[in-house]
């Protein structure tokens, strides 16, 4: 069997809802779900999230998952829906869909439907992405409230800068301007939002990154907000090389070794889901941090489809069946993203099919 492997911890999971409830301790909370349970597996990260008070995902077909799995709770579909047929099934598995365009809430109008729905009705405050205008928002607003296929509302917005210096103030003040006067309960809050700005913390709040140990915030490492990892990726060393100064490493040459250099060969590359621009290039980049035997050191080189590269030099114990820990305890995901020119999301997210998963 090839050594590599990722571990899910469900306590891991419990912890960061734990902390979830700490920062936002007036807020229902809606944990987010969607792509697999950002890559750590559906139906696992509902079982470690089983008190969040709902759970949101992207389509359907998840929101079935879950409720064959048993979960009882409020789902969201972030998307909406795209057909009747599926407003449909929608209605009858008790979901509460996003209405974030026209066409969406006219075929709510039209359907038929056995009962009526829980609906989330999202206005655009500055993403651009999906939501009504706000000047049209008091309107789909006073329609939903004249469908009888609606049960209830819940108005919501999703920020574009709660992780950043410009922050919330702009789109929260648009967002409560807008929906002055309306006395229902509100979703507001990602990861970002609920670390950083508790104004807006609402009735519901809606973390996804945060609950799997990675952080919203790119200068803000996620141990700092009390955050623990909750997938583990490792692997081992299955080949060693010692290089000489002057040569070089990988395709492409891209390192170029500027002291005798032992190489591990790491059995983890691209089409596993490690980043491909990871690894130290000579002259360009810093390598991503990697563990081997529980000593921290540098992946080297390009990554190629099923190996990577890291410096042992400083590490002379290690060798051939040494573990490797990719990302997890030692090595936080976001740092690894951080020399990828990426994010920690990606990387959670696309960890690929092959890699086995263990749950704990
Ligand atoms: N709410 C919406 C509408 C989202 O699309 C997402 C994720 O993309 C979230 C909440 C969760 O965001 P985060 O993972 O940053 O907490």
């Amino acid at each position: 069997m090839r050594p590599i492997l990722t571990t899910v911890s469900l306590n891991a999971l419990r912890h960061n809802l734990s902390v979830v409830h700490k920062f936002a301790p007036h807020s229902k909370i809606m944990a987010v779900v969607k792509a697999n349970g950002y890559g750590h597996g559906l139906i696992n990260v509902a079982h470690g999230l089983s008190a969040a008070d709902g759970f949101a995902v992207l389509g359907i077909n998840e929101a079935m998952d879950l409720r064959d799995a048993g979960f009882q709770q409020t789902i969201l579909l972030l998307e909406g829906v795209f057909c009747a047929q599926e407003l449909n099934v929608a209605s009858n598995l008790g979901l509460n869909v996003v209405i974030h365009s026209q066409p969406q809430l006219e075929m709510l109008e039209s359907a038929v439907l056995n009962k009526p729905m829980h609906v989330h009705l999202k206005m655009n405050s500055g993403m651009n992405r999906l939501g009504f205008q706000p000047e049209a928002f008091n309107r789909a607003y006073e329609r939903l409230l004249a469908c009888e296929n609606v049960a209830d509302i819940t108005l919501m917005t999703h920020f574009a800068t709660a992780d950043d210096e410009t922050g919330i103030e702009q789109p929260y003040n648009l967002f409560k301007t807008t929906t002055q006067g309306l006395n229902l309960p509100v979703s507001l809050a990602n990861s970002a939002t609920i670390l950083r700005h508790p104004k807006a913390h609402a009735d519901w709040v809606r973390p996804g990154i945060m609950l799997y140990g990675a952080s919203p915030v790119g200068d803000t490492a996620a141990a700092t907000y009390g955050l623990m990892p909750a997938m583990q990726f490792t692997s081992e060393i299955i080949g060693v090389q010692e290089v000489k100064a002057g040569e070089t490493v990988g395709y492409g040459n891209r390192f170029t070794a500027t002291r005798s250099t032992r190489i591990g060969i790491v059995a983890c590359g691209y089409a596993d889901g490690y980043p491909r621009h990871a690894g130290l290039v000579s002259g360009q980049s810093s390598g991503a941090p990697i563990a081997v035997a529980g000593q921290l050191t540098n992946t080297l080189g390009r990554v190629s489809m099923d190996m990577l590269f890291c410096d042992l030099t400083d590490i002379p114990n290690a060798n051939i069946g040494s573990p490797v820990e990719l990302w997890g305890k030692q090595v936080p995901v976001d740092a690894v993203a951080a020399a990828s020119d990426t994010v920690g999301y990606e990387l959670l997210c696309a960890v690929a099919p092959r890699v086995p998963m263990k749950v704990v």
